[in-house]
């Protein structure tokens, strides 16, 4: 029997804001089930947990939110060694960048597959677990860009434009449920979500809109470099789990 606050389930927990709040929930007395695609990638998130001395509260788990078997094997095994989960924070996440024309289909799909599906498989999958138990906390970690869109990152503003009306439709439904709901918003930080962006652009030279995303990208490396702290939103998502 675990003598934890509560059992968290954090999702894209290899880098960034998920590695963080991993932490941050740990160091609040939770037992974290941090999980990644690949635990090839855990090694910053252990040393961390290491050096911030909260080891013991940290499993690291394979999830990937796009493969249903994955989630549900990630589940049972949680179940298996705590019996609940109270706490899911859905932020596993990537940006597709490109005028809409240039990105082909698979690129949309893929991008939606696990910004949005990703987010809802794992939320479905869980919610049995927190409606048996009568309690229970999401937090859906969106973006400005579900605020507002701007051009050249039309996939994932519309990935996150779901996301703001999917978590608004949960928190209406658990309502009664006793299960809170949480949406964060976040606008520019320091993480990996930049390099890799940047990197997958489908917008090329030799497209009619190089010229304009051009402009926008300059902006966006340059925000990337000056953004702030990325400890700034696992303090404010762990906040939010232990004090609503
Ligand atoms: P990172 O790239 O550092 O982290 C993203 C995490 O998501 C990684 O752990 C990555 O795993 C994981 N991931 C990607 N695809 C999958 C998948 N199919 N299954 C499981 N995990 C997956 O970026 P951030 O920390 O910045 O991003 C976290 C969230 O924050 C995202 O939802 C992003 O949209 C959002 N966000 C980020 C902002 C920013 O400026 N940084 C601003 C607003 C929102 P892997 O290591 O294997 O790639």
């Amino acid at each position: 029997m675990s003598t934890a606050r509560g059992i968290a389930l954090v999702t894209g927990a290899s880098s960034g804001f998920g590695l963080l709040t991993s932490i941050a929930l740990a160091q609040k007395g939770y037992q974290v089930m941090a999980t990644m695609r690949d635990l090839n990638r855990s090694d910053s998130l252990l040393l961390l947990a290491e050096k911030a001395g909260v080891s013991s509260s940290i499993d690291t788990l394979i999830l990937d939110v796009t493969i249903q078997t994955s989630i549900e094997r990630a589940i049972s095994a949680i179940m298996k060694k705590y019996g609940r989960i109270d706490v899911l924070i859905n932020n596993a996440g990537f940006a597709v960048g490109g005028y809409v024309e240039d990105v082909p289909m698979e690129a949309w799909r893929s991008q939606l597959e696990t910004n949005v599906f990703g987010v809802i498989a794992t939320t479905k999958a869980v919610l049995p677990i927190m409606r048996a138990s009568q309690s229970g906390c999401i937090v859906n970690v969106s973006s400005v860009s579900g605020l507002s869109a701007f051009p050249g990152y039309a996939p994932y503003s519309t990935s996150k434009f779901a996301i703001e009306g999917f978590s608004e439709s949960l928190r209406l439904e658990m309502l009664p449920f006793g299960i809170r709901v949480h949406l964060v918003e976040p606008g520019a930080y320091r993480t990996e979500i930049w390099r890799k962006g940047f990197e997958a652009i489908h917008t090329t030279e030799a497209s009619p809109y190089w010229q304009q995303l051009s402009k926008v990208l300059a902006y966006s490396r340059k925000a990337s470099m000056t953004a702030p702290d990325p400890q700034e939103v696992a303090d404010v998502i762990a906040r939010l789990v232990d004090k609503p």
